[in-house]
């Protein structure tokens, strides 16, 4: 993609949209990072728990460290973000209020798409990553009126980032840790990653579906029953997926 996008030039430019970088690399499809998504990338890996340095803003946002570092210092400029001396990003209350704003429309997009337009699940999140910027308050709160709030996302998570701990609070464990003879049902998947997302849906694992759990193997590696019948699944995506225990004994089939 050497020419420019005659969208990204199009696109909403907005004070709050500013353009860090308009040249992802190693990408398949293009998105423009904007300022908004650095805020919610560091939301989310706080929610996660995982340190947000800039090596793994480049790694989740698909963009250069360098592009990283220049963003960062914008965005610090601005009051949005704080660095300190480890070199670890973390959001102020006004770059919190930005990105919390902004995943609250995200899953709202996302679940416009699927129960209004009947989008695959697996596809919504690419959509909704392109979609959130062009939303109007007027739009989003008649979005909000038409779905309903406090429900989750196409993929099965909350519209507040929620941490492991809160959702292993919830009951929730990550199919990685299931115990093996029992029958489980998906709660939520990261839905950051299209191709894992397709993976997975080709293998029956989807929010809502019943997974039994026949073995662990020694490499751990989990041999599963699926509506998709007997799936084998690695260790690092099953630790992409939480689920809760299923009521009954029966085999899960479907
Ligand atoms: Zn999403
Ligand atoms: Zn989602």
């Amino acid at each position: 993609m050497g020419a420019h996008g005659s969208k990204d030039t199009d696109r909403d430019r907005r004070s709050c949209l500013t353009m860090l970088n308009g040249k992802p690399y190693n990408m398949v499809h293009v998105i423009t990072v904007s300022k908004e998504d650095y805020l919610k990338a560091i939301l989310e890996a706080e929610s996660e728990g995982e340190p947000v340095i800039s090596a793994t803003l480049a790694h989740w946002l698909k963009v250069s460290p360098p592009a990283v570092t220049m963003a960062v210092r914008r965005l610090k400029k601005d009051g949005l973000v704080r660095v300190n001396s480890e070199g670890r990003v973390s959001l102020t209350p006004a770059g919190r209020k930005i990105a919390r704003k902004l995943t609250v429309r995200h899953h709202l997009i996302e679940r416009m798409l699927v129960e209004i337009f009947g989008m695959e699940w697996y596809k919504v999140h690419d959509e909704a990553e392109r979609l959130e910027h062009a939303v109007s308050p007027d739009f989003e709160s008649r979005l909000l009126a038409k779905l309903g709030r406090g429900v989750a996302c196409p993929h099965g998570n909350l519209t507040e980032l929620e941490s492991p701990a809160s959702r292993r609070r919830r009951g929730l464990l990550l199919l990685a840790q299931a115990e093996p003879g029992k029958n489980f049902e998906v709660s939520g998947i990261y839905e950051r990653d299209r191709h894992l997302l397709e993976f997975l849906e080709q293998r029956g694992i989807r929010p809502g579906a019943k997974v039994h759990v026949a073995h662990r193997n020694y490499d751990q590696t989990l041999t599963l029953t699926t509506g998709a019948g007997r799936v084998a699944l690695g260790v690092s995506a099953a630790e992409k997926v939480w689920v809760k225990a299923a009521n009954g004994k029966s085999s899960a089939k479907n």
